[in-house]
């Protein structure tokens, strides 16, 4: 399968809400999708991808954060909401939509989250430390929102430097 191509931080599709995904789309098409944002997704290097990062404005989400034994963790989450989150934990967040930048940022500990699975299926997921980080991240893409907003004003003025620093050497577009 073609992998695609991941836009990069300030291209507008990643501060645009996602359109939702209708009953009528899931099928053969959105398959394919999700299978070319899984090879993406590893052929980058991450552990989850919004289909806005790779121009697709939609809420749609695929992510892997590997079991402790390296084994595969599938997840795709269609029109995802989270219905409740607790706790907290600080930690280095990277975004392939921005190659090259981790910045702390402070995120919820535990999430519960509701979807639907590639089938339309309804889904929910309990998910805790990287995995929560991950869904929340994720979910933030398909709000048109990026993790950059989520950061404190002083690692977000250090972040735009760096993005700057990046884009003029020619190792950010
Ligand atoms: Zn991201």
């Amino acid at each position: 399968m073609p992998s695609l191509k991941i836009v990069h931080y300030p291209e507008p599709v990643l501060l645009t809400v996602g359109k939702p995904i209708g009953d009528e789309e899931f099928g053969p098409e959105l398959e394919a999708l999700v299978g070319n944002m899984f090879e993406t997704m590893y052929q980058a290097g991450g552990v989850g991808l919004a289909a806005p990062q790779v121009a697709v404005s939609k809420r749609l989400f695929v992510m892997d954060v590997p079991h402790e034994d390296g084994a595969r963790n599938k997840l795709v989450f269609v029109n995802p909401e989270i219905v409740s989150v607790e706790g907290e934990q600080i930690g280095d967040e990277g975004c392939l939509s921005f190659p090259g930048l981790y910045q702390v940022v402070k995120r919820d500990m535990r999430v519960i989250v509701k979807a639907q699975d590639i089938k339309g299926n309804l889904i929910e997921h309990d998910l805790t430390d990287l995995s929560a980080r991950c869904v929340l991240h994720e979910a933030d893409h398909c709000d048109g929102i990026v993790f950059l907003d989520r950061m404190t004003k002083l690692k977000r003025e250090m972040a735009k430097r760096k993005i700057k620093r990046l884009q003029n050497t020619g190792k950010w577009e």
